[in-house]
């Protein structure tokens, strides 16, 4: 699947058709994604107990990823997906201008050109964080996107 979660996306279809928004679960299995805002649906939530309240909620729905475009945080264009190999590693580019998609990735592009020249007063608290950022992105986004490439 070519959306993940966060990514920012334009619906396209739908009653909610237009809308821009952030992707709040991606469900690779289902090709569904909830998008904040989009489908949402009453749902009626009875008070199970004598603190509860009972209220009708608000929540969005999800709906079918073919329904939804990448916005380009670079260009701010709603796009198609690209892939590139970049080093060891597969990343999402915008296909109209070719930058990279996902936020999490632009960012460690720039938290490592920050560290180049930081490096000299680079820590190893500083050195920590970024390995283990990396490792739970991998995690749970690295198998979605083989299963259904
Ligand atoms: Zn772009």
């Amino acid at each position: 699947m070519k959306i993940k979660k966060n990514d920012k996306v334009l619906v396209i279809t739908g009653k909610d058709a237009g809308k821009t928004a952030k992707v709040l679960v991606a469900m690779p299995k289902a090709n569904k994604v909830v998008v904040d805002g989009v489908n949402v649906q009453k749902k009626h939530a009875k008070a199970r107990s004598a603190n509860q309240v009972s209220e009708i909620k608000s929540q969005s729905g999800a709906i079918d990823v073919s329904n939804v475009m990448v916005v380009c945080p670079t260009c701010d264009k709603a796009t198609r997906v690209a892939y590139k190999v970049e080093g060891d590693k597969k990343v999402r580019v915008c296909k109209k201008c070719g930058a990279l998609l996902d936020v999490a990735e632009v960012k460690e592009v720039k938290k490592a050109a920050k560290k180049a020249t930081k490096k000299a007063d680079a820590t190893e608290a500083t050195e920590k964080k970024p390995t283990t950022r990396k490792r739970t992105t991998k995690k749970v986004e690295a198998p979605a996107e083989d299963a259904n490439a």
